[in-house]
């Protein structure tokens, strides 16, 4: 059982002063990994799935788990345009949720599984969470912090360093953001 279900931190429904555009037609669908195996892999079609769920509010498709002792502590998808906010990306979404979960702001003991590498805001965070790891799928030479475009872990002065997975499931997250930008040109104005 996922340790939160209730919380809806910074989930607000999107605005309805404003003209939302329709999210183009998913060609892609929701993973159902078992239960019983609970590897990496899990944990990155489970955000694939929020990621999915992101795309399905129009929102460029990134998805966000955040596990802990085997469970899932928090998730999140990309929302920067329902919530009108810079900020909620699908990453800080769900360490919110995760440290309401767990009643702790250390994250010591967590795993971050993110569909792509995270931004500098993101990376900055969860060295801030202190995390054990970050996995993420596809990297980001442009943004990156964690080896993409550079590595917050190699700051100078850092109190924590974790541990960094890339390539989990790269194929299957590039496409879907890939995919959808490319039916979003296509798109009628
Ligand atoms: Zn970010």
């Amino acid at each position: 059982m996922p340790l939160v279900k209730s919380i809806h931190i910074h989930q607000t429904p999107p605005m309805t002063d404003r003209p939302i555009k329709n999210a183009p037609d998913c060609p892609f669908s929701k993973r159902f990994p078992s239960q019983l195996i609970r590897d990496d892999v899990f944990f990155m079609s489970l955000a694939y799935n929020e990621a999915i769920n992101a795309w399905k509010q129009n929102e460029v498709p990134i998805g966000a788990i955040i596990e802990c002792n085997g469970e899932v502590a928090g998730k999140g998808f990309n929302q920067v345009e329902s919530n009108t906010d810079p900020t909620a990306h699908a990453e800080m979404l769900a360490i919110t949720q995760a440290s309401a979960a767990l009643k702790d702001w250390r994250l010591t003991d967590a795993t971050l599984y993110v569909t792509k590498e995270p931004c500098p805001m993101c990376s900055g965070a969860s060295i801030l969470s202190r995390f054990k790891r970050v996995v993420f799928a596809i990297s980001d030479p442009k943004m990156g912090g964690f080896g993409g475009a550079y590595n917050v872990n190699d700051y100078p002065g850092m109190n924590h360093t974790l541990s960094i997975e890339k390539g989990v499931m790269e194929e299957e997250c590039k496409q879907l953001i890939q995919t959808f930008f490319r039916l979003k040109r296509d798109m009628p104005n």
